[in-house]
């Protein structure tokens, strides 16, 4: 087993509030305490818009001060007396807290998953990046609304983490994906991803667009992570029996919902959280072996668009908040 330090450094608040409340701080490593404990050396960690909700207060944290980071890459650095699923030098990904460190406590049973030997710094920037937004994507077009062939599937922030894969995988099922975004660029790269049409919802009427695209009946799913500002757009996109996966706030929290306004179309409303989709062995398994293979044949592409020193924290939430980043934002781990 191999030594861990005494202190480590992370990312953290001690209070909510904006940027300036962030740190990067020396705090106690953690240490194996029990049986199950597994120790992770972490690499590349993914930013998360859940980072800025915790740090914002909008999303209560368990504990102050409280150490960022949802999902990271890394090796297995000790292990306790009883876990067997795991082996000191494994290369691992996983999503649980405190990920933006350079080591995190988990258990034999967290959301971890073993990755091949011999990876690149390249592939472990892929991994430590691609669990939390690859299994919302790919859980939420299996399970919040099953994805067909021939479907008319329209999905904001269509060039962002989670909408860039929400393309990939919906065209890649023969759906035809209508993209959303602010700018020609973004909309451009949603065209490589494989959507069939674009929409620029700065310039453009969403809902008219949309009904024009799809001779007047709208889309069977909208896949809608912006919230407050696309919300009433969204549910005049859709066809009758449509499905609303409503499964994010980058605008605002979407405003309480008079439920009768889902009754003009019939339509099926799911406002789903990734974990509820993984929370089985089972489950954890059957998505992360699909996202693994599909990152692995190249069939599913990461786009990572920077890579940020932990130190740096601040400027990557920073970018992200603004709106104007495309792609997933990578955290390199001081090793
Ligand atoms: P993105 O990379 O998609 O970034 C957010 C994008 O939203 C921006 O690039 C921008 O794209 C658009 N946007 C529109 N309005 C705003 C605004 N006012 N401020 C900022 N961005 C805005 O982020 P993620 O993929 O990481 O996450 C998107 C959302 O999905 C978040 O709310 C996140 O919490 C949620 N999410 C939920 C999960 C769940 O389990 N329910 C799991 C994963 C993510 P454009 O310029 O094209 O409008």
């Amino acid at each position: 087993m191999s030594a861990i330090p005494k202190t480590q450094l992370v990312s953290l608040f001690e209070t909510t509030g904006s940027l300036d409340v962030l740190k990067t701080a020396k705090i106690a490593s953690p240490q194996i305490a029990a049986a199950n404990d597994i120790i992770i050396k972490n690499k590349y960690a993914g930013v998360n818009f859940i980072d800025s909700y915790l740090r914002k207060g909008l999303y209560p944290s368990p504990e102050l001060p409280f150490t960022l980071g949802q999902e990271s890459s890394g090796v297995v650095v000790a292990i306790g007396d009883e876990v067997t699923n795991f082996k000191v030098g494994d290369n691992v990904a996983y999503i649980a807290p405190k990920a933006f460190a350079q080591y995190t406590k988990l258990t034999d049973k967290s959301k971890l998953v073993k990755l091949d030997d011999n990876l690149s710094e390249d592939e472990f920037k892929i991994y430590g990046g691609a669990l939390l937004q690859g299994l919302t994507a790919l859980t939420f077009i299996s399970e919040s609304y099953n994805v067909k062939k021939d479907d008319f599937i329209l999905v904001w922030a269509a060039s962002g983490g989670t909408g860039s894969i929400l393309v990939q995988l919906a065209s890649q099922r023969g759906a035809k994906v209508i993209a959303i975004a602010s700018t020609s660029e973004k909309l451009a790269k949603t065209k490589e991803l494989g959507a069939q049409f674009t929409i620029n919802y700065k310039t453009e009427d969403v809902a008219a667009r949309v009904k024009e695209i799809t001779n007047g009946q709208g889309v069977a799913a909208v896949y809608d992570s912006v919230g407050k500002v696309s919300f009433d757009i969204s549910l005049e996109s859709l066809t009758r029996k449509g499905t609303f996966v409503s499964f994010g706030n980058a605008s605002g929290m979407v405003p309480p919902l008079v439920i009768t306004r889902l009754s003009a179309k019939n339509i099926v409303f799911v406002r789903p959280r990734v974990l509820g989709y993984v929370e089985t062995p089972q489950e954890w398994d059957h998505y992360t072996g699909i996202l693994l293979n599909a990152l692995q044949s190249g069939d599913l592409k990461l786009d990572i668009s920077a890579v940020y020193p932990l130190s740096e924290f601040s400027k990557a939430t920073e970018a992200l908040e603004s709106g104007k980043t495309s792609g997933k934002l990578i955290i390199e781990i001081p090793q």
